[in-house]
């Protein structure tokens, strides 16, 4: 008989696993707390039938393989588009690019001497293959020695400290490393919002027989000792809603695990606490529809300068065409910040208050009238904060509860982590789960 599972979470991890699921046969239902399947990655529409935009911006890089074939197998491939935008620094005011070679070279914040040791290193990362050779360290000591403290002040801290805030300097090296080693200068995007591709992964589950259940919190997932409580003819495992209760085979949790044990009191207290990382930043995006450019030309700007709100500004029509958003110049203020923090649940007016007042020091003609239209967005668990300590707490796909499995960002390492390795996830736990008992996960 083949076996009946719940997935928690509908984004890329949850969906991508559903869809391998159900297109084998299995029957599958995913519960989403959300409105919208997609999680971090899911958008809203920019007008009235205008196409989805991000959250929280998103782009994929030249070796996000997974997500490029998942887009190709579901007929989406002719809307990625692919440019190299560009990626600067904003240092004592003025921008610079710092997203090549030549770039790099002409990095005037830098002394000469301290630009050639920033190049050497970043080369070094580049073709290094064993990151496992680099665990134990941390980032900022390893490119303090080897680049500099200069070039770290100005190209590394700004980004620790905005993902990690005071534990920028415990980030671990091989985290680091993959950012320079995997990533690409060139960046997809699906033409028209990655909604697009978890509403047809939703819809490619339905259409093999299986159920995603929008707006449906899990509350609770336990095992069922006395079989005569077992409904609908199978399972050891009730998962409970506020519709009620139903039995499943499995129960695949995507959620951080913080969230997975608060939800599951049969997993034993050793597993929760061995496996319990409490480090973790929310992420804040304020969006603004402007009716002109703010920057020229760039797309990403890292805030190295102190006293900004943000700590990243994304002009998102600097990368896409404004012209694809009724000629709106779409920008995104961004931050990650500790799950408490004021901003986090700040209404779009305290945002904007707080936010533009700085956007005249990137760009000195802005006025707030240029803003015709905003949007903003926290959610809880986005980023993992990635310490020295990190690998050893990674927690493992089973757990002690049979039946109760464990797939969520939070096992992504050294990679950051992105829809490319949800899906990368999601590819391997179908595989091992459809290959049966004793296969392992
Ligand atoms: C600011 C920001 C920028 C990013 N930029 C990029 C980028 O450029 N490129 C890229 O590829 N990735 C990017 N990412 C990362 C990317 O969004 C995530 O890696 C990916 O979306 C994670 O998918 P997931 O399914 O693993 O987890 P999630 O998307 O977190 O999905 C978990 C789901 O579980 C649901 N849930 C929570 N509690 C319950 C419950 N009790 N019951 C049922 N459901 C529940 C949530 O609503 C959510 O939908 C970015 C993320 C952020 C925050």
């Amino acid at each position: 008989m083949t076996a009946r599972t719940a997935i928690l979470g509908g984004g890329a991890l949850g969906l991508t696993l559903a869809y391998r699921l159900a297109r084998a046969g299995e029957p599958v239902v995913v519960y989403e707390a959300g409105p919208d399947p997609g999680g971090l990655a899911a958008g809203f529409r920019v007008g009235p039938d205008g196409p989805w935009l991000e959250k929280f911006y998103h782009h994929l890089f030249g070796t996000d393989h997974a997500i490029v074939a998942l887009i190709r197998e579901l007929g989406l491939g002719d809307k990625l588009s692919w440019t190299t935008p560009s990626t600067s620094h904003l240092v004592g005011g003025k921008s610079y690019r710092l997203d090549g070679v030549v770039p790099a070279i002409t990095f005037a914040p830098l002394p000469v001497p301290d630009r050639l040791r920033l190049l050497g290193g970043l080369g070094f990362l580049k073709v290094w293959p064993f990151p496992e050779r680099l665990e134990g360290r941390t980032a900022t000591a390893w490119i303090k020695r080897w680049m500099g403290a200069r070039a770290y002040g100005v190209a590394f801290e700004p980004l620790f400290a905005g993902k990690f805030g005071p534990y920028a300097d415990q980030v671990a090296l091989p985290w680091i490393w993959s950012r320079i080693h995997s990533r690409t200068a060139r960046l997809g995007y699906l033409r028209g919002g990655f909604q697009q591709l978890y509403e047809s992964l939703a819809a490619a589950v339905k259409a093999h027989g299986g159920t995603v259940r929008l707006g449906t919190p899990v509350r609770e997932v336990r095992q069922v000792d006395d079989a005569s409580t077992v409904q609908d003819g199978g399972g050891r495992l009730r998962v409970t809603t506020a519709a009620g209760n139903e039995t499943y085979d499995r129960v695949v949790s995507t959620l951080a695990p913080r969230l997975t044990y608060a939800l599951a009191p049969d997993l034993p207290a050793d597993f929760t606490q061995r496996y319990d990382w409490s480090l973790a930043y929310g992420a804040f995006c304020l969006i603004l529809a402007l009716d002109r450019p703010l920057m020229s030309e760039v797309y990403w700007l890292s805030v190295a300068d102190p006293g900004y709100p943000f700590g990243v500004v994304v002009e998102h029509t600097n990368f896409q065409p404004a012209a694809e958003y009724g000629g709106r110049h779409l920008v995104y203020l961004g931050k990650y910040l500790p799950m408490d923090h004021p901003l986090m649940r700040a209404t779009k007016a305290e945002a904007l208050a707080e936010m533009l007042p700085h956007l005249a020091r990137i760009n000195p003609d802005f006025t707030p009238d240029w803003v015709t239209d905003s949007w903003s967005f926290a959610a809880p668990y986005a980023q993992p904060i990635v310490t020295t300590d990190y690998r050893a707490r990674i927690p493992p796909r089973e757990t002690p509860v049979p039946g109760l499995y464990l797939a969520n960002m939070f096992q992504v390492y050294p990679q950051d982590r992105g829809q490319n390795y949800s899906v990368v996830l999601a590819n391997q736990l179908a595989a091992r789960l459809l290959a049966g008992p004793g296969a392992g996960v």
